[in-house]
């Protein structure tokens, strides 16, 4: 699948579409999702057309792909979760539920989580 330039996150990153921001360096942009399923969830992408993390980690250069996962343990620190515990999760593709084809990563917490079982 190709890359659509007309996704809703394309377009947040194009400022186009507002976002409530919680953290932004030159490769990542993070927010709170506009639906949260937990008290806290925030979405952390990175700036470069990516559908997926296989689309990610087969085109992005080592500096991008550093800067996604330092952004999201610095977004869970900026949050407050760190000390109790969150989880990272990232829906890839048709059977995974990717609903938005920009890879994005979620943040939840800030309540005990339910086990995850498919
Ligand atoms: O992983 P998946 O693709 O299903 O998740 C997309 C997420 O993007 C949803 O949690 C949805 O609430 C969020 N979203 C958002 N802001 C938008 C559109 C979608 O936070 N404008």
């Amino acid at each position: 699948m190709a890359y659509d330039n007309n996704n809703v996150f394309a377009k947040i990153l194009r400022g186009e579409i507002p976002c409530n921001k919680v953290y932004e360096d030159d490769h990542t942009l993070a927010f709170h999702d506009i639906a949260p399923q937990a008290p806290v969830h925030v979405l952390v992408i990175p700036k470069g057309a990516y559908l997926s993390m296989d689309d990610f980690t087969a085109r992005a250069g080592d500096a991008e792909i550093a800067a996604l996962f330092r952004a999201v343990s610095t977004v869970a620190k900026m949050v407050g979760v760190s000390e109790d515990g969150w989880r990272l999760l990232s829906n890839i593709g048709a059977n995974g539920g990717q609903e938005v084809p920009h890879l994005h990563v979620h943040i939840f917490g800030g309540k005990r989580l339910g086990r995850m079982v498919p």
